[in-house]
């Protein structure tokens, strides 16, 4: 291409002189000779100028040249010819030597070296053709040179000058050929590396876009900081171009003011060391918050060693952060209410406790527990419980002020953690009261719940309230303590708060005494068991209640009231469960055995978290071919709002029961308001209506009616109906008058050990 370029314009070049030069030459001749026509030049010179033009019009200039030297050696040859004076022409031969550099130039020295042989040899044709006799031109010859020898000297120095003069241009053109091939390639291959360069930018700024969101410089000098971008999606990440930045003062300008002085921070220590990787939010142009990651380089002045420039690569985090957090609110927020869970709550704890030993401020915790929350969600279900506590929390949270911690433990119960009270106990407690009244409070105000009905909910809670000093206790006791104050305000009435006390650490000593004293009373035989008698109308034995009794080694003989609800949250009733139930098995076995005895019923509590074991059927099923006893004469004992918690599961191991003829009788019936619907499902035997209503039935017209309305239901379930906790004749009379025909109470017998019931009521019968 660029070889073409050169050629065309020195053949242009050659073809324009050629054509002036030669017109004027021959325009000099024609006026020398007085302008004698001459029809050859004239056909020379338009045939020339014809080919000139049209090879200058079409292009092909080698050809031109070609033309040039063919017609220069024929001008040449016939200027020569014609010669008048004998003599060489110089201007002639000057032609031909022209001709012959040229293609020298353009067609090698080969060529040339022949034409100059051929032109040579020419001459000295012409020399021998002018020594013809007569042939003497006009002018004299040097001394001793004939028209031959001056023909042939002529032709000897045109061979040798052309010979140089060819040799000479044929090594200078094949030298700017040479050089000219080298430029060329030189050219082709800066080229080729532009293009590779081209392809190479080209994949960096795809492999930067793919590797980060933007890659991105900053001058130091300059005083806004505003980056110089280089590939990737800047706008579309922050939604501003970079004159929106400039225009608000900066990057500073977008970064989340919760960041900023982190970010500020970090400063000193990216300008002293090679670079950082930080994580900061901005806020995106739509009002967004945006997560980055921010890999920043500085580059230095190779002199001062001052940083001058800081180049970094920015990726959008924001998804993974938002995964990040969801996971993160998987491991410490409650999933329904929003709040911080246990975990988050211990950890709230530790801090409340550390600042309170720090700053000698006294903190409270406050242990709030819906009241009677178990029962809505046995009557209204589970969705209804949990918009209640949703709904209470959010209450709670608008109780407290903006940093205090408010969580929940689990089920029913919340914590709030109320910091840096007071350095004085009393004022101290007054904060504290003031916030667990205002809890009361607005607690208390009825809930709107949406579910299957849209109903005002009345709905209370009770509040234990534990005050703390720095390390004077663990954890685990301020939380004990503050629980042990809820159960306070429960057994005070709820809907109220109390202070943990003196009195109730003695509680709680006792309460982890028990615990502590659990573990080994099985092991050392410690409980016995005692049989209340169940009589029918006529007063006849039908069968007894087993009742649990702890002989506490300093204690005496304990109540279970005082230990079941400790066993049941260690667990060691499962295996307390499993051993009344085996006792019982072989007291049946036994009684079997007597005719005075063989038809008694022995009916045994089991409590939920006993029901709920998986293998409860089983173990069941087991005892009774262990001990042999009959499946007909055992009797569950279950309180009712386990039968209404799971109804499908409970209904399923109840009927595995009753299909070992095990039967199963509600305990404390009444107390758990279970409706009628649920009832029908369960394949129940008996309903044991609460000593609570018995008591007053005589003098409350409200309970009387409830324990007519137990009876008519019973009846109307097919199942039996028994009274516990029948005190007085007017009692049993009342009950018997509205269908109720077996009893047990005080009035019949209290809790006896076994052998004393066996003396009492099997001998004596
Ligand atoms: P419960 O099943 O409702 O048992 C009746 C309770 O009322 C017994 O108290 C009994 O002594 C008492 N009682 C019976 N008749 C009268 C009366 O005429 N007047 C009064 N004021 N009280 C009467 P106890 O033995 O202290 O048992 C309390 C509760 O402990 C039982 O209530 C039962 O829920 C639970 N319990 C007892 N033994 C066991 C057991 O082996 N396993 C489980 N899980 N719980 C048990
Ligand atoms: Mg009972
Ligand atoms: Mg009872």
């Amino acid at each position: 291409m660029a070889a073409e370029i050169w050629e065309r314009k020195l053949a242009r070049r050659l073809a324009w002189i050629t054509l002036f030069g030669g017109i004027a030459s021959w325009g000099i001749r024609q006026f020398r000779l007085g302008l004698m026509p001459d029809n050859f030049n004239w056909y020379l010179a338009g045939f020339l100028f014809v080919l000139f033009t049209l090879l200058l019009w079409s292009g092909r200039y080698r050809l031109l040249i070609a033309f040039l030297v063919i017609n220069m050696t024929l001008i040449a040859g016939w200027a020569l010819l014609n010669n008048v004076d004998d003599r060489p022409r110089p201007g002639a031969v000057m032609l031909l030597m022209t001709a012959n550099i040229f293609s020298a130039a353009y067609y090698g020295f080969r060529l040339s070296f022949v034409m100059t042989l051929i032109d040579t040899a020419v001459l000295i044709f012409l020399g021998y053709y002018f020594t013809r006799p007569g042939n003497t031109g006009p002018l004299p010859l040097p001394a001793g040179f004939t028209p031959f020898t001056n023909w042939l000297s002529t032709a000897v120095g045109f061979l040798t000058m052309s010979i140089l003069c060819v040799s000479v241009v044929s090594y200078a053109v094949s030298r700017l050929k040479h050089s000219f091939n080298q430029m060329r390639n030189l050219l082709a291959e800066t080229l080729e590396q532009k293009t590779a360069l081209e392809e190479k930018e080209r994949l960096l700024k795809l492999f930067t876009e793919l590797s980060s969101d933007y890659v991105y410089q900053v001058d130091l000098a300059q005083p806004d900081l505003v980056p110089e971008v280089f590939a990737g999606s800047f706008e579309r990440i922050t939604g501003y171009t970079l004159d929106d930045l400039r225009r608000r003062g900066g990057w500073m300008s977008i970064v989340h003011p919760e960041d900023r002085t982190r970010l500020e921070k970090q400063v000193p220590r990216l300008l002293e060391g090679p670079g950082l990787i930080s994580e900061y939010r901005i806020l995106s142009a739509t009002d967004k918050t945006v997560w980055l990651r921010d890999h920043v380089k500085t580059l230095r002045d190779e002199k001062t060693g001052a940083v001058t420039k800081l180049i970094g690569a920015v990726h959008d985090i924001t998804e993974s952060k938002s995964a990040e957090q969801q996971i993160e609110n998987l491991a410490f927020y409650d999933p329904l209410t929003a709040l911080p869970n246990r975990r988050l709550l211990l950890d709230r704890l530790e801090q409340a406790l550390a600042l309170s030993a720090r700053t000698k401020f006294f903190g409270a915790i406050l242990f709030i527990d819906l009241d009677h929350f178990k029962n809505l969600n046995d009557t209204r279900g589970h969705e209804a419980g949990d918009q209640l506590l949703i709904q209470q929390a959010r209450r709670l949270v608008r109780c407290v002020s903006e940093g205090d911690t408010v969580a929940r433990l689990g089920g029913d119960e919340f914590i709030t953690i109320l910091d840096e009270l007071s350095p004085d106990a009393e004022s101290a407690a007054a904060v504290a009261t003031d916030v667990a009244q205002r809890i009361i409070d607005a607690l208390g105000q009825p809930v709107s719940l949406t579910h299957r009905t849209m109903i005002d909910y009345e709905n209370t809670c009770s509040i234990g309230v534990a005050m703390f000093l720095g390390h004077e206790q663990t954890i685990d006791e301020v939380l004990r303590r503050a629980d042990l104050a809820m159960y306070q305000a429960k057994a005070d009435g709820r809907n109220l708060f109390r202070f943990f006390d003196p009195q109730m650490q003695k509680l709680l000593s006792e309460r982890l005494a028990v615990e502590e004293d659990l573990k080994h009373a099985l092991a050392q035989n410690q409980f016995s068991l005692y049989l209340q008698p169940k009589v029918a109308t006529g007063g006849a034995l039908i069968g007894a209640e087993v009742l649990l009794r702890w002989q506490h080694p300093e204690k005496g003989l304990l109540s279970p009231i005082s230990f079941i609800a400790v066993a049941e949250r260690t667990g060691a009733i499962l295996d307390i469960g499993k051993w009344v139930l085996t006792e019982s098995c072989h007291l049946l076995r036994q009684w079997s055995q007597h005719e005075a005895s063989r038809h008694l019923k022995l009916s045994i509590n089991v409590s939920a978290r006993q029901f709920k074991q998986r293998d409860c059927g089983q173990v069941v099923r087991e005892t009774l071919s262990e001990t042999g006893a009959a499946g007909r004469l055992l009797e569950l004992e279950l309180t009712e709002s386990l039968a209404v918690e799971n109804v499908e599961e409970t209904a399923a191991k109840m009927k595995a029961m009753r299909e070992m003829g095990v039967g199963i009788a509600l305990d404390d019936f009444g107390t758990g308001h279970s409706s009628l619907a649920y009832l029908k499902r369960l394949p129940l035997t008996q309903l044991k209506i609460d000593q609570s209503f018995v008591r007053d039935i005589t003098t409350d017209a409200n309970d009387a009616i409830l324990v007519q309305t137990i009876i008519g239901m019973a009846h109307n379930l097919k199942l039996e109906v028994i009274a516990e906790g029948v005190e007085t004749q007017e009692q049993r009379e009342f009950l018997e008058k509205n269908g109720c025909h077996q009893f047990q109470g005080y009035l019949f017998g209290k809790p006896v050990s076994i052998e004393e019931f066996s003396k009492t009521y099997i001998r004596s019968e």
